[in-house]
């Protein structure tokens, strides 16, 4: 039986059973700041969540994700980029919480590889600061890195670093401030477009609202019952010691992405507080949300290792943390972001392709404006929800 089957028929108008406004389905990065969003404006809303804040088993757990503007996946997210770091600090301001730390952001690849022409073309396109390195210079300039002759450096000095589990708890707080409920443990079975409202069956009972948000991560694809065609996949950053080494902090150590070889890229941060985390983005496991892998082996690290070895050779040393964390990607990497083509009271917000959480306070406004019928401020039509439909994807 699918998803949206399971849901038992409208109930109809019982007596205390309450209609919200807007329910937002998961609490995640974009969870919670859609809760907020639409609570801040004056709507009765309930966050449905199935484990808790900052679980283990999504996409938004960690200690940081990285932030930066001279997008090089497409220029078309930049206006968003703008607003995103100022929707950060605006959330800084009202919840107290140190989010955003800017540390810069170094771009390493061939001239003519996808990062730096994808770096080089929104830089341009949007009219955003950067610096073209030599590899030497760059060396010398952020020792922690050994570069190769073939190398072109791109420095973008608006990057830097989010604090993830923060950046969750202050919206969830900001929210809970608003009047937003949060329930935790209820899990969204199904779902079903009611004549009084989108009725969702939780492992609780039922719940009906005007406006239903699906922000359930690598489970939307469940969920929205293939109108989102997500493939997950497992992955598994790792953080190393930096053992007092000056070169791997910030201003010194800049957050990176390197495309090692066509297609093969590695990122990582600066220690601001946790050690100096690198990973391999992409390359991992196709995986069920709910079937995760969560040891980390030896072959998770060996790859990651050789990468230090060839490229920050003074950080060299078995990782001191990891984790496992899921991907949900589409078929073009780009996001999720609209209303449901079939009902326009469910609006889908399915953020990830492995860089959504830097979107997570402003696609929170963006979801609000679609949920209340207000006018979008940016073009967000390449992240249709019908784009795989009509491409027969
Ligand atoms: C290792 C890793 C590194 C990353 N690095 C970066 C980075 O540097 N920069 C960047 O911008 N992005 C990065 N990302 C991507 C970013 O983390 C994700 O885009 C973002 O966290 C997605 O948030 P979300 O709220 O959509 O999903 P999630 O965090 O997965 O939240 C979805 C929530 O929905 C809940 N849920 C699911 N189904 C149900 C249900 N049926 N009922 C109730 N609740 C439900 C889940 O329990 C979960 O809490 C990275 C991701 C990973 C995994």
């Amino acid at each position: 039986m699918s998803l949206s089957q399971s849901v038992r028929p409208p109930a109809g108008d019982h007596p205390g059973r309450k209609k919200w406004d807007a329910i937002v389905v998961g609490c995640g990065i974009m969870g919670a700041s859609v809760s907020y969003n639409l609570a801040a404006r004056g709507l009765r809303v309930l966050n449905l969540e199935r484990f808790g804040v900052n679980h283990k088993f999504g996409s938004s757990h960690g200690k940081t994700r990285i932030i930066r503007l001279a997008y090089y996946e497409d220029p078309r997210y930049v206006p968003l980029l703008r607003r995103a770091f100022q929707s950060w600090r605006e959330a800084e301001a009202k919840s107290g919480k140190r989010l955003l730390q800017i540390t810069g952001g170094l771009m390493i690849g061939r001239e003519d590889g996808e990062l730096v022409q994808g770096v080089l073309k929104s830089a341009r396109t949007h009219d955003l600061p950067y610096e073209v390195l030599d590899p030497t210079g760059a060396e010398e300039r952020f020792p922690a890195f050994t570069l190769g002759e073939e190398h072109m450096v791109v420095f973008e000095p608006n990057a830097g670093v989010l604090f993830a589990e923060e950046c969750v708890r202050a919206f969830v707080g900001l929210a809970s401030e608003t009047g937003c409920e949060f329930r935790f443990s209820e899990q969204v079975k199904g779902w079903r477009s009611g004549p009084e409202g989108v009725e969702l069956q939780t492992s609780n009972g039922t719940q009906v609202a005007s406006k239903v948000v699906f922000c359930a991560g690598p489970w939307n694809g469940q969920l929205l019952q293939g109108l989102v065609p997500l493939q997950c996949e497992r992955q598994v950053p790792l953080w190393f010691s930096s053992a007092g080494q000056d070169a791997f902090s910030s201003p010194k150590m800049p957050v990176f992405i390197m495309e090692e070889e066509k297609g093969v890229f590695y990122y990582g941060t600066p220690d601001v507080g946790h050690g100096v985390k690198v990973a391999r983005t992409h390359g991992g496991e196709v995986v069920e949300p709910d079937e995760v892998r969560r040891e980390v082996t030896e072959q998770d690290v060996a790859p990651v290792r050789r990468f230090i070895s060839r490229r920050m050779a003074k950080l060299d040393g078995p990782p001191i943390a990891s984790t496992t964390c899921t991907y949900s990607n589409t078929p073009d990497l780009n996001f999720v972001v609209g209303v449901h083509p079939a009902d326009p009271r469910v609006v889908v917000v399915s953020a990830c392709s492995g860089h959504g959480f830097k979107f997570g306070s402003v696609l929170g406004e963006v979801a609000a404006d679609l949920a209340t019928g207000e006018k979008v401020p940016f073009d967000i039509r390449f992240l249709s929800p019908g784009r795989f439909a009509q491409s027969g994807r």
